[in-house]
């Protein structure tokens, strides 16, 4: 028996699980049992509740625009509570589509808009005939750390004046293909363009969201061992 526990909300999983995203969950158990903790997580999709109450960490993969469209249409039941949950510090990881759909808003390769939970500031346009593919590396200035992922999205997103971006891009095409930027981290929210999935690859982006959701579940004890817990490179 693990000394602490965590409850991941893995929102639309059903729906929302483009290149693998769902890895992101297993590395996050894998890097849980490493600090003493259990995960349970739980699918919540079209229809269910979600109350921030119940949840450590959440969890939002990427989607084509097909499903995006279908999630938009239930996500006004969800977004006061999303944002709650960001505002109040939750950790968050968002990938590609969850990340858009955690703005303002994400115009469709089609032209369609659809409409986020406006928890943050960030919006996404769309690009003609084009998509952005291929290996990325970025650099997050504040830690140093280096990410390794791979991209696939239509999508240009811009950040709001209140987001930094997750890193600067030294490889690929990043948020927009223009600026830099590539995800963002507002709060405890990591969003980012990268599938591989993320945390697999980057195993230093799971040891902050655990980091971050420990010391949030259990403010009296101290995570020192946890936050000093060496990640070895896998790439
Ligand atoms: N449909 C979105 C886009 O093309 C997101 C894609 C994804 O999640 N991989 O930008």
């Amino acid at each position: 028996m693990a000394n602490y526990h965590l409850t991941i909300a893995h929102l639309y999983g059903d729906l929302m699980n483009t290149y693998g995203d769902v890895g992101n969950i297993l590395a996050m158990q894998y890097y849980a049992k490493k600090m003493d903790a259990d995960v349970t997580t739980k699918l919540v999709s079209l229809g269910d509740p979600f109350d921030p109450n119940d949840f450590d960490i959440v969890f939002f993969g990427g989607g084509q625009d097909f499903e995006q469209t279908i999630v938009a249409k239930d996500l006004p039941t969800k977004a006061a509570a999303i944002t709650d949950f960001i505002e109040d510090g939750g950790p968050t990881l968002a990938i590609c589509g969850g990340f858009q759909l955690l703005g303002q808003y994400y115009i469709g390769a089609d032209g369609e808009r659809i409409t986020g939970t406006k928890s943050m500031s960030h919006y996404t346009k769309n690009q003609h005939d084009h998509r952005f593919i291929g290996d990325t590396i970025i650099k997050d200035e504040q830690t140093g750390e280096v990410y390794h992922g791979f991209e696939n999205h239509q999508g240009m997103t811009f950040l709001g004046k209140d987001e930094a971006p997750l890193g600067v891009v030294s490889e690929g095409a990043g948020n927009n293909g223009a600026d830099g930027t590539e995800g963002v981290h507002y709060k405890n929210v990591y969003g980012t363009y990268f599938h591989g999935p993320i945390l697999t690859r980057n195993g230093d982006i799971a040891k902050h969201l655990l980091v971050a959701a420990l010391k949030r579940k259990y403010p009296d004890q101290d995570f020192s061992e946890q936050e000093n817990m060496v990640i070895p490179a896998t790439f």
